[in-house]
């Protein structure tokens, strides 16, 4: 095994969607590279897409098919050329790429077919488009940097499922100090592509919707950085999704296991499989806002939040309440007896129709599996196909459900039944089901419409909270 080194003066900064969307933002973008550039750090920027360009990608797949694709593609260029021109960049950088999602398309087109090969190189354009126009930027801001293909560093580890190999693609992230002297060679800011991997035949691969957090991780990982920065549209993760609850409040700290629970369970800012390769090299993520770059927003790091949790008897039953999570559009399957079933197994299968596992609840021979559905690229099963597919006795599947998960502070005592009670009154047709994951220091619930519960947990749990020791500023507050 290699021997991991003090942290090195690496920091990832990863910009999401809508902060490279804006000419804007790329001023502070820069300014951003300076300022970690004059206090000894080496920033590698990771980029999403233009905001909303991996959708159209996945829509110009099935364009490619019915040959609308020359009117598709040329939005996608306009779209870009404004970026373009806002910059005030040459208009014609992006032609040679632009060039060659044409062939592929066309190549759609002939065979009449979208292989989950030629879905991951169509959508992985998104990111390169962007990647270009950064580096033109930055060095025209006599910020000199380096194009760095994001392929060439991330290998993806070979899925028997050639969907989920091609578009949920999972890459070592072991530290590698051959990167590291080979980036460090290149003497610049170095810019890369979020969201895109390649397999070991060098075919491109994607890590998922909202895999550019991921990547962050990784490259983090494999240079064991100083620090990953997520710069995103809100100033750290949130009490709640702040777009739908104005009063959420800013969580200043959180742990590892916390932000990747709230991650997994719905809190869309950051991407659950970025947590693992970050907490095994104890690389430290800053969640931060493009638009107000001086917020200093959400560290996520060992800190152990629990040290200033009172562990009196008498407060270990009552619920600390940090956050209220949403997860819409899940699918639950529950299985009654468990015992001669092959939960695993189940799980592949469900699993290889396009669906991934957010939650696996197994109590008293009871089994509760909850899914969300990722396959964009197949029409979704309905919930009796999906009972013909599987062909399991007594097995209850119900999708256009949406899970409410109540994240505590402390996964000690027996909080989660009391929250249960108190739910009850808020839900006018009841609550479908309860999991309680209390001893891994969340609650969720299974319910058919998630809002007002939400609002109204919020405001009963978290606004009106006496203590705040784990809460900064409200997002209301910040718009002002
Ligand atoms: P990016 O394009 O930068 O990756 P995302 O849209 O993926 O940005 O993630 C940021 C969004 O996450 C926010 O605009 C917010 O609506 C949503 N979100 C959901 N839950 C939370 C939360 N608990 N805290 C902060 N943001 C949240
Ligand atoms: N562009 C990709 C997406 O929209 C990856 C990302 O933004 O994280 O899913
Ligand atoms: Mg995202």
């Amino acid at each position: 095994m290699t021997r991991i080194p003090r942290k090195s003066n690496w920091t990832i900064l990863k910009f999401g969607g809508s902060s490279v969307s804006e000419a804007a933002h790329w001023q502070t973008i820069a300014h951003v590279v300076q300022q970690q550039k004059s206090t000894g750090f080496r920033p590698i920027l990771v980029l999403s897409a233009l905001k909303n360009v991996s959708n159209l990608l996945e829509a110009l797949l099935h364009q490619s098919i019915s040959g609308v694709h020359p009117i598709a593609i040329e939005h996608l260029k306009e779209m870009h050329q404004g970026l373009i021109s806002h910059l005030k960049l040459p208009v014609d950088i992006l032609l040679p790429q632009f060039k060659n999602l044409e062939n592929i398309c066309n190549e759609i087109h002939q065979s009449q077919q979208i292989t989950p090969k030629n879905h991951a190189a169509v959508v992985s354009f998104g990111e390169l488009f962007s990647t270009t126009i950064g580096l033109h930027f930055l060095n025209r801001q006599q910020i000199s940097t380096d194009w760095v293909d994001a392929r060439k560093i991330l290998l993806s580890i070979q899925q028997a499922d050639s969907w989920h190999h091609y578009t949920s693609a999972y890459c070592d992230f072991e530290y590698s100090p051959q990167l590291r002297s080979q980036l460090e060679q290149l003497n610049k800011v170095i810019i890369t592509q979020g969201f895109i991997a390649s397999d070991i035949d060098g075919n491109t691969v994607l890590l998922g919707r909202e895999g550019s957090d991921t990547s962050a991780a990784y490259f983090g990982a494999k240079l064991n950085a100083a620090e990953v920065q997520i710069w995103t549209d809100v100033p750290g993760v949130f009490s709640a999704n702040p777009k739908e609850i104005s009063q959420a409040k800013q969580l200043p700290n959180l742990t590892y296991q916390q932000a990747h629970t709230m991650a997994q369970l719905g809190a869309k800012v950051l991407h659950p499989r970025a947590l693992e390769p970050a907490m095994s090299n104890t690389i430290p993520i800053q969640v931060k806002c493009t638009h107000l770059p001086q917020n200093e927003g959400t560290r996520i790091s060992v800190i152990d939040t629990t040290e200033v949790i009172d562990t009196t008897e008498a407060a270990k039953d009552s619920a600390q309440i940090i956050a209220i999570t949403a997860e819409p559009q899940i699918t639950w399957i529950r299985l009654p007896q468990t015992q001669k079933m092959d939960i695993d197994l189940l799980i592949e299968k469900v699993t290889a129709a396009g669906f991934d596992l957010i939650l696996k609840s197994q109590k008293n021979k009871t089994c509760h599996l909850i899914f969300i559905y990722t396959n964009s690229d197949q029409a979704q099963l309905t919930d009796e196909a999906l009972q013909q597919y599987l062909s399991i006795d007594n097995i209850k599947i119900k999708s256009a459900l949406s899970l409410v998960s109540l994240i505590n502070i402390s996964n000690q005592g027996a909080w989660a039944n009391k929250i249960v009670q108190f739910t009850q009154q808020f839900l006018p047709n009841g609550l479908l089901e309860a999991l309680d994951f209390s001893s891994q220091g969340h609650l969720s619930l299974i319910v058919s419409n998630p809002n007002q519960l939400c609002q109204q947990l919020h405001f009963h749990l978290i606004e009106n909270q006496l203590d705040n020791t784990f809460f900064g500023v409200n997002w209301k507050d910040l718009q002002n």
